[in-house]
Order: structure tokens, then sequence, then C-alpha cells
């Protein structure tokens, strides 16, 4: 495919206001493409050139590109940047110089595969003379495209293009391309799940149909969606769900890492599937000095440890090793300790589908008892709700969250939250048994005191899975300091939109709207019922949270579609009456 064709794509989906028409152009987009250039095409809808999780990023700032683009079309940095300014967006100004300096040539010649290396290459560059070997590597290329192609591609190295194009969206318009519906959304969804890899599974799915991307396999290095816990009420319903033998492991309070280790090479996951190898040194040595396998794919949670005084330390204290400075300084300081709860792959194989029991033995077996840094998290193998309590009880006066609740034979599945596991956390002063991970759709200007910060208040809303829309819940003021109101407008006024995002549902409106990307994680009193909010709307009624605070940003751990989802909080409403 011309790239050229591309751009006009870019286009249409960048005029959509909705979900299912985005679907549609995509679907047609690929319909017209083949399986050399789809993986590729994946990702440049989304502004990359390889998956999210590669540390792949161009990241030119505004003004090497106002050299580019001067540099491709006759202009000085000064009159693009002013050009700019008028016209508020850096894609529009490139595309109108484009259009002045036309030249005869025909410039609609370059195919995808081709602009995707180029820009691939600008992203690779790195060492002595990066930014003017990126600043005339650019120029060349624009020069080569056509206006509408200029308009898109300069957004890309910017992060400005802005499409709103969810996985999720891609996974149906891949499904739709290849058979007219949406059927293949779980076997492509599966696949995703295992690789989290969008240009991958569909290249496979374009090469191997619908029956390739079922066999897919997990994959050294690409990280794989984690599987997550259900939430119920007391004990003596996790007893009912699980049976007379089950396991437990407490749960600790750090944050999940998913170790690949392939060889002497080690690779570290965070639970939103980014690679966090350089932020944990201390973790990688263990895992190269401890861990006795070839390869394995392992996880588990990292708490900071005092070793002297064996005690775990507060999520606050383990989330400064989250920095990015001062790296061997912090893991001197801080040092973690990596529990393992779960083993996915061995030597070679990937081992999710195998029961819990047994991938527990296996973990077992690789992971010593005498471990300095990598240990194996604590198990029991119990049957009743008084043993439940009790064990509860221990993990959290040893200064941890809870327990984790585990079916014996279940297979580990990926990005999915089951009754496989079970989470019971420490209970909040509250009626909730959990916190709400909203995501932060617009923002109130402020008023009084709070005209200093320009925010007054926040729009924020859950992730309604079923239709991949952001759906309003709850209105928030409180919750925030000083402090933190300035850096949500920080954050805001980088991604604040002009219109309604296209995948976001709301019956109403804030000063201006934002990006969906930042997540919040808000405690509230109560989940009630309100006409106002469209979080799992029935009859023009929808669920809001009563009196939400603002706990922490969780921007570092999660993505938009990863907060709390529609049916979580129907789930949540229905419980928040039953605890005793
Ligand atoms: P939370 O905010 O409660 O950590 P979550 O949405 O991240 O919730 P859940 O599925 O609710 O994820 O809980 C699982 C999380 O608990 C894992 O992501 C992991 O970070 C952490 N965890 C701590 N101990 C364990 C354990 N023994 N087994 C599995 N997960 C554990």
């Amino acid at each position: 495919m011309k790239f050229s064709k591309l751009a006009q794509y870019y286009e249409k989906l960048e005029a959509t206001s909705g979900r299912l028409e985005l679907v549609d152009i995509l679907s047609k987009l690929f319909t017209e493409s083949d399986s050399a250039e789809i993986g590729k095409i994946c990702y440049l809808i989304q502004g990359r050139v390889a998956p999210f999780f590669e540390p792949v990023e161009i990241g030119m700032a505004e003004m090497t590109i106002a050299q580019a683009v001067g540099r491709a079309f006759n202009k000085d940095k000064d009159s693009v940047i002013k050009l700019y300014r008028q016209k508020g967006n850096f894609g529009l100004a490139a595309a109108q110089l484009a259009q002045q300096a036309k030249s005869n040539k025909q410039k609609e010649k370059l195919s995808v595969s081709e602009v995707f290396e180029e820009i691939l290459k600008i992203a690779k560059f790195s060492g002595e003379g990066t930014v003017e070997k990126k600043v005339s590597n650019l120029a060349d290329l624009l020069k080569k495209l056509d206006p509408t192609s200029v308009k898109h591609v300069v957004n890309i190295p910017l992060g400005t293009l802005r499409l709103g194009i969810g996985d999720p969206t891609v996974l149906d318009a891949l499904s739709m391309a290849k058979c007219g519906d949406k059927s293949l959304r779980p076997v492509l969804e599966n696949a995703y799940n295992k690789t989290s890899d969008l240009g991958y599974v569909a290249e496979a799915f374009f090469k191997h149909g619908g029956k390739g991307i079922k066999e897919i396999k997990l994959v050294m290095g690409k990280p794989v969606r984690p599987a997550l816990a259900e939430r119920l009420p007391n004990a003596d319903e996790a007893v009912k769900r699980l049976g007379s033998e089950f396991a437990a492991e407490p749960k600790f309070d750090g944050f999940r890492v998913a170790v690949h280790k392939n060889g002497d090479k080690v690779e570290l996951f965070s639970r939103n599937l980014e690679d966090t190898t350089h932020a944990f040194p201390d973790i990688v040595n263990g895992v190269l000095s401890e861990v006795k396998a070839k390869s394995a794919i392992i996880e588990g949670e990292a708490i900071a440890y005092n070793p002297a005084t064996q005690e775990f330390l507060p999520f606050q204290e383990t989330t400064k090793r989250r920095r990015k400075y001062k790296i061997e300084e912090m893991a001197q300081k801080l040092p973690l300790i990596m529990f393992a709860f779960d083993l996915l792959y061995l030597n070679g194989k990937d081992i999710t589908e195998r029961p819990y029991k047994e991938r527990r033995k296996l973990l077992e077996s690789i992971i010593k008892k005498d471990n300095k840094v990598v240990k194996l998290a604590e198990e029991r193998v119990l049957h009743t709700a008084n043993e439940i309590k009790k064990f509860f009880d221990e993990a959290v006066s040893a200064g941890l969250e809870g327990l984790m609740l585990k079916k014996l034979d279940s297979p580990y599945v990926a990005g999915g939250r089951g009754f496989h596991w079970i989470k019971f956390k420490r209970s909040q002063a509250g009626e909730l048994t959990d916190t709400v991970d909203c995501v932060l759709l617009g923002v109130y200007s402020g008023r009084g005191k709070r005209t200093e910060f320009g925010v007054g208040g926040l729009l924020v809303g859950v992730y309604d899975k079923l239709r991949d829309e952001f759906v309003t819940i709850s209105r928030i003021g409180t919750g925030l300091t000083d402090e933190e109101f300035r850096e949500v407008n920080k954050i805001a006024q980088h991604l604040k939109l002009s219109r309604k995002p296209a995948r976001v549902n709301s019956k109403i409106g804030p000063s201006f709207w934002v990006e969906p990307k930042v997540v919040l994680e808000v405690y509230a009193d109560e989940i009630t019922k309100s006409p106002i909010h469209t979080a799992g709307e029935k009859d023009g009624i929808g669920y809001a949270l009563r009196f939400p605070r603002l706990v922490k940003f969780r921007e570092a751990d999660r993505r938009p579609e990863d907060a709390t989802t529609v049916s979580e909080v129907e789930k949540m409403y229905k419980q928040q009456y039953r605890k005793k």
C-alpha cells in the first residue's frame, strides 16, 4: 500500500466521532492491506513504529521538528514555529508548507513499509550527532511525501497523533476485515493477551488465519497481559467458589514484576507491560544468580524490605524505587525482594495451560529456599473459611495487604480477571471493598482559590470493556493537595483536546476534554445510582461514586483500558451491602 493511501485513512479516522465508525474505517483499511504490511499499519495508526512495550520512542521536541520541517520546505525554523502557533497543530502547519512548496514531482510513491522503515531508523539513531541525524533524515522523508502524509507523519515523532484507537478497536477491526463480523475477536484477544503485540498478532493472523493464532504461544521478551483477581465479600463466599481445597498466598503490597529470563539476558516488565529492566538492577542480578532455569517467565511482586529488621516496608517506601534517576544509589538504599508467585514459561515451553499446582511445583524447582532476592511467595493449601480468616489476620499483622486465594487446578489466564484468583484486601475504613481506578476524561476550570491551579475539578470515568468506551462515573473536587491540583493541570494541559474523544460516552461536558490516558485511584464511600453518569447506564440511570477522593495517580502502572471496568463497578455495587 502507498503511504498516501494510509494518510487518507488517517484523515477519515481523525474526523470520526464514534467507536463503531472507527472499527468500520479500520476494517476497510485492513482489507486493503497485505500480510507484509499489516503489522506495521497496526503500529502506525497508534503513532508508533514498534509495540508499545518496546522502548522505541522517536521523541523529537517541537523545536527539532520545526527545524526538520523548515529544512524540508525551505523555511527558517522561526517561521515554521509562527505558522504552528497560528494553526495550533504542527501537522497542519507542515502540510500547508508542503502544499506551498509542492514541486511537479510525483510525491505519492513511497509505500507504507518504506515510510515505516525510515521512521524506525530515525527512532533508533543514538550517540553523537543524534539530533542532526534525526532532523536531516526526517527532512528528507518529508520532502518525498504529499501534504496529507506530511501532516500525519510529523505528528508521529511529536507523539501527538491522537486518533484515539485502542487495542480492542484494532482487534475488532481485524476480525471484521477477515470474516465480516466480530466472531474472531476472542481468539485474537487471546493471542494478544499472550504477546501484547498488536502488530505481531495481526501479521500472524493475516499469514495463518484464525486457526494459526489460536496456537500462538508466549514469546520471550513479549510481555504477557497479567492475570487478575476477582473480589468477594467474605471468606465463606470464597470457599463456595473455590471448593474444599485451594491455595492461599500473602498479597504483597509492592509492584508486580514479570521476569523474562533467556540465558544471560533478563528483561523485566511492569503490570502495565512497560520494560522496567533498567530501573531494577538488583532484581536483574538476583534473577541471574539465583534462578535455576535456562529460560523462564516468572511473575512476582517486588517489595522493599528491611533485611536488618526483616520487615516489609509500606507501599509508599517501595514506590520510591520507581524513579528514573540515581537508580544504583536507590537500589543500595532500598533493596527490593521479589516474591515469585507464578511460572508461565520454562526452558522453552509455554506452561500457562498447566494447572496452578503443577506450575507452582515447577516454580519451587527453580527457586531455592535460601535465595536472597528472588524468593518464593509463601503458599498454604487451605480448606475452610476459618483457615482463610486466620491466615488473613497473620498476613495483615505482618504488614502485608491481605491474601490471594488461588484455584489449584486452573490454568494461567492471561489478561483476565476471573475467579481462579480471589483477592482479600485489608479493609479500608469505609463500605467499599476496594478503590476504583478511574480514567481522567475532562477538567473543570478552577474558581476562587483554585483559579491559580487552572483546575477546579475532574471528570473521571471507568472502562466499558464490552463497548470499548470510557463512561463517566464521577466528578472529583476533593482529595487533591494544592501540589496535585497543579500537577493535574500540567498533565491536563498536555492532553487537552478541542472536542470529546471518539471513545468517550458522556452526558455532561467539562470545561475541556482530555485524551483518556491518566489513571487515578479513587476512594469513595459508596457506589450509588445516578441519572448524570453513563457508567453501566440502563434506562437513563448509571453508577456514580459518592464522596470520591483521589488516593493517588496510577499513571505509572495502569493504561486507560486497565482502569476498573463497568462490570466490576456493578459487582462492587452489589457487594457493598453484603459485607458483614
Ligand atoms: P490491586 O490494586 O489490589 O493490587 P490490581 O488491579 O493491580 O489490584 P488484582 O488482580 O486486584 O490487581 O490483584 C492482583 C495484584 O496483586 C497483582 O497484580 C500483584 O501485583 C499483586 N499481588 C501481590 N501478591 C500476590 C500474589 N501472591 N499473587 C498474585 N498477585 C499478587
